[in-house]
């Protein structure tokens, strides 16, 4: 068997030269710019944002483009947004009026995929950090971020259209990507946010549009969803000679409908039963030594309860065991590069025993991956599908990817696809207009 193909991440130029002919072709004219944002996977942190905890996300240099032309000024009576996307139907363009949208549910429900897009431009407004109505805006989209592959090809959606929205309102929040303003990007991932749960009707925490809009290069950010502090810990897989391996099982995600609001829902209830705030207090007073993980389970009332607290509990601290053993060592190797290597496993153990949220195919990824030699590998994003990491000599990509993609033909299983990480920067502008660059392309 021949080794799998990655997923190639496009440059600036590729990205911005498919973003802008699409958009040529759906609308006639040259888009005012083309901006782009990553998607994210996470190295560690697992069902610890929604419980104010801590998670290590990497941006990926894999990317959403979005070519974009306002049209409408802020006081037409209807303001269109018209958006096409190469991962779309390649029908006319869909139209949404900006003026009527409102949350999934609600009278202003946007249908589709454009809810992510018109989200973004309802919740700038919500935010009042665009103080005058957003202009309808011409947009087509492109990607190679995979699909509903637990990488967050929604966050980078909403974040480039975010960064567009930013410098074409002239809003002034989110900085060149050389000199970020990490403030006004932590307000434009709020947003971003606020356009997923609400617009478009997805429930998530807020580490996907963080890694999108905050991340840094050659870094993993390590976020705090108590507060959306962040640090950037020093992340050099090239030069330790490894490499992080994404493995997309490419599963259907199966029982997902409630199983998310009902992890949710006991860890409030388990707080609320030890009187924290939160799990993240628990965490707190865990790692200074003030409470015992045992004496802690054991007042709680269900075993339910139990498990997912010590799934919590315990993730939490392997982040930060993470974080310190990068800050130290950003150049993983020896020592430093099995106990992260162990981080890992014991996070895919504790998702998939106590909190319950691995599936047969990450199961079978993460296996064989290991069986090949992995340092580490485990289960990543919110489980029942979606994709596997695992930790890897640079030079066993190949042979790591064609074990997991033997595994999974031996097991019956849809071939997987795979792709590499490496911690790539933050969204931004990647191409001028054509009319600016003075020559066509
Ligand atoms: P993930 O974020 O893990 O990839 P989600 O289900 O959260 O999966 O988001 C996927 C959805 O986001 C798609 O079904 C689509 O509605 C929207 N989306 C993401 N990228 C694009 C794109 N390039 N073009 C159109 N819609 C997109
Ligand atoms: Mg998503």
């Amino acid at each position: 068997m021949t080794a799998p193909q990655l997923v190639p991440a496009w440059t600036d130029e590729e990205g911005a030269a498919r973003a802008r002919s699409l958009f040529t072709r759906a609308f006639g004219v040259e888009p005012a710019g083309v901006w782009a944002a990553p998607g994210r996977v996470n190295l560690i942190g697992e069902h610890t944002d929604y419980n104010d905890g801590l998670c290590l996300p990497v941006a990926l240099p894999h990317r959403t483009f979005v070519a974009v032309r306002p049209t409408d000024g802020p006081r037409a009576p209807a303001r269109t947004l018209r958006a096409v996307s190469a991962q779309e139907d390649d029908g006319p363009p869909r139209e949404v009026d900006l003026v009527t949208v409102g949350p999934q549910g609600g009278t202003g429900t946007v249908p589709g995929w454009p809810a992510y897009v018109a989200g973004v431009a309802w919740a700038l407004e919500q935010e009042q950090l665009a103080t005058e109505p957003v202009p309808g805006f011409d947009i087509a989209v492109d990607s190679c971020v995979p699909f509903g592959a637990g990488l967050s090809s929604s966050a980078a959606l909403e974040c480039s259209v975010a960064v567009a929205l930013d410098e074409l309102l002239d809003l002034g929040l989110a900085g060149p990507p050389a000199d970020p303003d990490d403030e006004g990007r932590a307000r434009l991932a709020a947003a971003c946010v606020r356009a997923e749960n609400e617009v478009a009707g997805a429930p998530t925490g807020g580490m996907d549009q963080a890694a999108s809009l905050r991340a840094r290069d050659g870094h993993a950010l390590l976020l705090d969803c108590r507060d959306f502090s962040i640090e950037h810990v020093p992340l050099d897989l090239a030069a330790a000679g490894l490499e992080l391996l994404v493995i997309d099982t490419r599963a259907e995600h199966r029982l997902v409908d409630g199983q998310y609001a009902r992890r949710r829902q006991v860890c409030e209830e388990a707080a609320a039963l030890l009187g924290a705030a939160s799990l993240r207090e628990v965490a707190d007073a865990h790692v200074h030594g003030e409470l015992e993980l045992d004496a802690v389970l054991a007042r709680l009332a269900t075993d339910e309860q139990r498990r997912r607290v010590r799934h919590v509990v315990t993730e939490i601290g392997r982040v930060r065991f993470v974080a310190q053993r990068l800050r130290q060592a950003p150049v993983l190797g020896g020592w430093a590069l099995s106990v992260v290597g162990q981080a890992l496993n014991d996070s895919h153990e504790s998702l998939r025993e106590d909190y319950e949220v691995s599936s047969r195919e990450l199961d079978l990824a993460v296996a064989a991956a290991r069986d090949a030699g992995a340092y580490g590998a485990r289960m990543t994003g919110g489980g029942f599908g979606g994709s596997a990491i695992a930790l890897v000599d640079a030079d066993a990509v190949d042979a790591t990817a064609s074990a997991v993609a033997r595994a999974f033909a031996e097991a019956d299983l849809r071939a997987p696809s795979f792709l590499v990480a490496t911690a790539a920067g933050p969204a931004g502008r990647v191409g001028p207009p054509r009319s600016e660059t003075g020559r066509a392309r």
